[in-house]
């Protein structure tokens, strides 16, 4: 999709404050740092408008942007924030989990690591849990411009591995950096988003 318009509509905490136009909507998941800021950013052809995060883990609310005014990209608030107090980190799953598990318009999730590393254990429950839960999903590989393309199947195939991917669920290479991988992951959110 060639973007010329975004709008942040709604940061909500709560469902009675998520938009009501009806349309599909795309989460954004990954642990704070790993470039979801910088790959939204790259979707909607912006060089700052999801504010790349200078506090991870700070915000705690759902933010929806309004794509074109066809469809929205939820950015879900980064997990794995060490200082997380043990009250936040329990009023984070529940929003998140009230998110994905009851919102009719949801159809997919980005679910991004660091290309460059294993994934973490916070990486590994959250694709589960989308497994579990049967939602589509996509895992982005983040960063591959920091290492040499020789080693990216390699990397890509551990990834793989280590979150036991299911055939139906895709993974893809990306880079903010270079833009590498944009059509491919806005391919996936458009077929998902409009069938
Ligand atoms: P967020 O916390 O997940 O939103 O992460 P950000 O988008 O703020 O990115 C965290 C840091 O990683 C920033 O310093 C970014 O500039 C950097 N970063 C993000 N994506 C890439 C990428 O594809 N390549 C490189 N080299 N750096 C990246």
């Amino acid at each position: 999709m060639e973007v010329h318009d975004v709008e942040l509509v709604m940061s909500a905490v709560d469902p009675k404050q998520y938009p009501t136009t009806g349309d599909p909507e795309i989460a954004l998941v990954g642990r704070s740092n790993v470039g979801k800021s910088s790959l939204t950013n790259v979707l909607i052809n912006r060089n700052s408008y999801a504010h790349t995060s200078s506090q991870p883990g700070k915000t705690q609310t759902l933010n929806f942007y309004h794509v074109e005014s066809q469809m929205y990209f939820v950015d879900v608030p980064g997990y794995g924030y060490a200082k997380a107090s043990r009250t936040d980190r329990e009023k984070w799953g529940q929003m998140i989990e009230t998110y994905l598990t009851q919102r009719e318009q949801l159809r997919g999730v980005v679910s991004l690591v660091d290309g460059r590393h294993e994934p973490t254990k916070d990486d590994q429950q959250m694709y589960t849990w989308l497994a579990y839960y049967d939602i589509p999903t996509l895992v982005v590989a983040t960063k591959l411009d920091k290492i040499s393309r020789g080693k990216w199947n390699k990397q890509l195939s551990m990834i793989k591995k280590t979150l036991q991917l299911k055939p139906e669920d895709a993974l893809l290479p990306f880079s903010a950096q270079t833009k590498m991988g944009k059509d491919a992951v806005w391919d996936w959110i458009e077929t998902q988003a409009f069938g």
